[in-house]
């Protein structure tokens, strides 16, 4: 049978349903959900062109496939049967919209083109049979420019020029105000400008302009915003078909008075709360709300203005989210009173609306825990670790103006009013907020970088509302109180702002504050604390055996922390235990800094031990802090690992001489020891344990520095479990020799503070040869740390340090598909793990795994840990509750795959994965 490429929908029936989202994209799929039983809303009908068109419009070179002219023919001819119109008759013609809509949503990324049918001669025919001769102009001057601009590239601007011209006449200000006469003028005037721009009248002929806006919706596929909103929502090119296009009867929100459009979700999209909300605007057509041109007026007016109509619309939103179990954004219009639905589809919303909605829905029965889990995208959860504004500095700050909180969260930064600007200034490491009239899709990348987003028109679901929410950037839009006075000066209530500026932002009220407001860090706390205890007790009961057949239990998430105040951070946003603490990031200040530069410069053995006695309690005091901010819990602490070269740097004649005076030492003694030091390839040079085989009493004195720290703790009676971990291990001799070394150390501590300390001491894996040797290595060490960052560069050859060279070009060309040093690639280092855990577990059973490189933060990989067996995750402190959720999505996940979800009492549920909400950071540099 011959590849089925278009799906009808409406009076009451539809070929295709919600499950085919792949082929109908997410809007076609929930339009044919809508209008078939059992839920039968008022759906204006259409058809659907699948996702397999458009890969393969791509695939033949942008031409349609064999077959489909005849099957749009088909299902056109079925459509005009059901309206009992012919598209674009002169009498009574009938208008479709086409439209956009993949499998996962990007709202505005793509694009969609209303009253489609209209020309020279239907113009006059919809004019005599609505009776209503401004609205039939006004649909025909809305779409020549939106087919101009969206399908023929003429520049929208022009249009716009053309509008105000014209508006400038009669010195009226918006456009319901022009009149008939004004319109017709402005329909002359567009077809003047296209036929100058395009060489060529204005399509006339129905068909060949529903042709015309089919193409464009393909192409718009690759456009460069849809490209770049792919990218930054890490939507993997390949992973989609494409779009599909909606061709469907239009109906009108802009015929009067009695007729309206709007936007509506059925919970708080940036709150979470149970409450209906949305905007609309009367006598409006569905762009006008959301590209934030006019400020709608919100739901609630509704209710007054047409109690019949909200009530069902009520109605309506109560049965779509019973039916789909999750938020719904729904787009509405009112024709002379009457209400269709255009659109429902899973909401976009913040971290905290996730959160929030998650733990109400399984309070309502309407999902089980593992789907509230499912529901949000682990990056979310950073949103919650937003600064927010510090309750006092508000109380001095001066607040200047206030408008709708759309996306929460504190923002600061330097005034910019441009995308482009802020992309300049972002990468010159300023902070930035980004101050515009409204946004446009083309922003999108200046949005990324900035600190908040401040529009002055614009309602709660204007495109930057919209996506800031889905960014996490905070967000204050439709503040009338900012005006535009030239490109570089703002004026709120009388006084000017200029470009560089600061302003601060608080998403959460809406307040715009003059200058920096101090912020403050986030708690866990609620809803949020809740929702990750699921999270751990998912992740603590899971069993599953390794693909070298062990049985695990558990998965712990830990987090890196060099400080006790990184220690404390970790504790509270509920980390298991530190996987990772970098001594060497404790020499960083002073006075650590110059005793431990002391040492590395030191004569002879003698000198060296005797500048490491001035270190030790200084250590102690550290280790000590850190342990006890732990509570009990683990606390890995790895042996000195980066050369000594990078404390002594001296690049100048000036920093030498300064060094020297430090250090108390003749500048060219210093010079002779930093030529010394000086490696070409410090990363692969003399660091690491290969330090302790060189030099000894280094690991010495910190082994030393910790146990007389926990010796302390013991005796005060606080609860410590430490390790000691060696880094940069390439033979199980190293391992054999440090160990025996910190064995004797630690027995004379004992000895010393009458203790009986063990310490368990293990080896990290960090390079192809030792997960190669991992059996031999397992005989002298209690446990393995997988340092990925290390593991990923010897096993690429990338340099963690230069790879930033060349890494864009590979993942533009889709060489790689991820950045190895921020998702762990499952078939380098990720095959190598493998091995390392069948051999390690080959010779102890319960060698206990985890992973310390940054990609325990990263949610792929942290699924790749799950599965290879590893007891723990361990990553920066702030990314502790992103961990913790993805790592119980991951036991879930795998729990799918062998059995279906539990799935709550009455109703099954949707759990579609939605994109993640921002691009992927590249894993620190050491
Ligand atoms: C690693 O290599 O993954 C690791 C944790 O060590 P570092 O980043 O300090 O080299
Ligand atoms: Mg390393």
């Amino acid at each position: 049978m011959a590849t089925k490429y278009v799906y009808f929908f409406g009076n009451g029936d539809a070929d295709g349903d919600e499950s085919m989202r792949a082929e109908l994209g997410g809007k076609g799929a929930n339009l044919a959900q809508m209008a078939k039983k059992p839920l039968s809303l008022p759906v204006p009908p259409g058809f659907t062109i699948t996702t397999d068109v458009c890969q393969e419009f791509y695939k033949l070179g942008r031409k349609y496939p064999a077959g489909l002219a005849a099957e749009v023919d088909k299902y056109l001819a079925k459509l005009e049967k059901a309206m009992g119109k012919k598209l674009g008759d002169e009498k009574d013609p009938l208008l479709v919209s086409v439209r956009s809509g993949a499998a996962i949503s990007m709202p505005g990324m793509m694009d969609t083109i209303l009253n489609l049918g209209l020309n020279d001669k239907s113009v006059i025919g919809l004019a005599k049979k609505t009776g209503n001769e401004r609205f039939a102009w006004d649909a025909y001057r809305r779409f020549i420019q939106m087919y101009g601009d969206v399908a023929m590239g003429v520049d929208h601007d022009k249009f716009e020029a053309i509008i105000d011209k014209e508006k400038a006449k009669r010195g009226i200000k918006d456009d319901p105000e022009l009149n008939v006469e004004e319109l017709k003028n402005i329909v002359a005037n567009y077809k003047k400008m296209y036929k100058k721009e395009k060489g060529e009248d204005f399509p006339q002929d129905p068909k060949k302009q529903m042709w015309g806006a089919i193409g464009a919706v393909f192409g718009s596929w690759m456009n460069p915003r849809a490209i770049t909103y792919r990218k930054l929502n890490n939507i993997k090119e390949g992973a989609l078909k494409g779009t599909a296009v909606s061709v469907m009867a239009m109906v009108f929100g802009n015929k009067g008075n009695t007729s309206g459009t709007g936007v509506c979700f059925s919970r708080d999209p940036s709150t979470g709360k149970n409450e209906f909300m949305g905007e609309y605007l009367m006598n409006a057509q569905g762009e006008d709300v959301v590209a934030g041109i006019r400020t709608p007026q919100k739901l609630s007016q509704l209710k007054k203005e047409n109690p019949k109509v909200y009530d069902q619309l009520c109605k309506i939103r109560d049965r779509l989210e019973k039916h789909y179990h999750d938020m719904q954004d729904m787009e509405f219009t009112v024709e002379e009173g009457k209400l269709y639905m255009l659109q429902c589809r899973n909401g976009k919303r913040t971290g905290a609306a996730a959160v929030k909605m998650a733990v109400d829905m399984v309070a309502e029965g309407l999902i089980t825990k593992e789907q509230a889990l499912l529901r949000v995208e682990p990056e979310q959860l950073n949103q919650l670790l937003l600064p927010q504004l510090d309750k006092d500095a508000v109380k001095k700050a001066v607040e200047i103006a206030s408008g709708l909180n759309a996306s929460p969260g504190a923002g600061c930064g330097q005034i910019v009013f441009t995308a482009d600007e802020a992309e300049e200034w972002a990468k010159a490491g300023k902070k930035v907020l980004l101050v515009r009239k409204e946004t446009s899709p083309d922003d999108i990348a200046g949005m990324a970088v900035a600190q908040g987003i401040l529009t002055s028109t614009g309602g709660r679901t204007s495109h930057a509302a919209v996506v800031a929410r889905g960014m996490g950037t905070p967000c204050v839009c439709g503040c009338a109180d900012v005006t535009f006075k030239d490109a570089n000066t703002i004026v709120v209530k009388g006084k000017a702002y200029k470009k560089g500026d600061f302003l601060t932002i608080d998403g959460a009220t809406g307040k715009v504050y003059e200058g920096q407001v101090a912020v403050k860090p986030a708690t866990i706390s609620g809803d949020l604390e809740k929702f990750l205890k699921w999270a751990d007790e998912i992740r603590a009961a899971s069993i599953r055996t390794t693909p070298s057949k062990q049985t695990v239990k558990g998965f712990d998430v830990y987090a890196n922390g060099d400080t006790p105040k990184n220690a404390e951070d970790a504790f509270r946003f509920g980390a298991k235990g530190i996987g990772l603490c970098r001594t060497e990031h404790m020499f960083f200040d002073e006075p650590k800094l110059t005793a431990f530069q002391k040492m590395i410069v030191s004569e002879n053995t003698e000198d060296r031990k005797a500048n490491l006695k001035k270190i030790l309690p200084l250590q102690q005091k550290d280790f000590y802090e850190i342990i006890k901010a732990m509570k009990g819990y683990p606390v890995t602490i790895r042996l000195l690992d980066p050369p000594l070269n990078e404390f002594i740097q001296a690049e100048s004649k000036e920093q030498l001489n300064a060094l020297a005076t430090k250090l108390g030492m003749k500048p060219a003694a210093l010079a002779t020891k930093v030529a010394a030091l000086d490696e070409h390839n410090p990363m692969l040079g003399h660091r690491g344990c290969r330090l302790a085989i060189t030099y000894p009493e280094i690991y010495e004195m910190q082994v030393e520095a910790i146990a007389r720290a926990t010796a302390k703790l013991d005796k005060e009676g606080i609860k410590h479990k430490v390790q000691i971990m060696i880094p940069n291990v390439v033979s199980y001799r190293e391992v054999e020799q440090i160990r025996a070394q910190a064995e004797a150390v630690i027995a004379d501590v004992n000895k010393a503070c009458g203790t009986k300390l063990k310490f368990e001491i293990g080896s990290m894996v960090e390079f192809p040869r030792t997960a190669l040797i991992a059996d031999k290595v397992a005989q002298f060490a209690d446990f393995f740390s997988f340092g990925t960052n290390d593991l990923s560069q010897t096993t690429f050859g990338f340099s963690r340090d230069d790879y930033g060279k060349f890494i864009e070009s590979y993942l533009d060309q889709r060489i790689l598909e991820d950045d190895p040093f921020a998702t762990l690639d499952p078939d380098g280092p990720g095959a190598l793990m493998e091995i390392a855990e069948a051999k390690g577990r080959k010779v102890k059973a319960n060698l206990h795994l985890g992973i310390c490189g940054e990609h325990g933060g990263d949610p792929a990989s942290i699924a790749l840990c799950y599965k290879l067996g590893l007891n723990y995750v361990s990553c920066s402190p702030f990314r502790v509750p992103l961990a913790r959720l993805a790592g119980a999505q991951a036991v879930i996940k795998a729990g799918i795959k062998k059995a279906p979800a539990k799935k709550p009492a009455a109703k099954k549920a949707a759990t579609a994965k939605k994109p993640a909400t921002a691009a992927k950071k590249p894993a620190a540099k050491k």
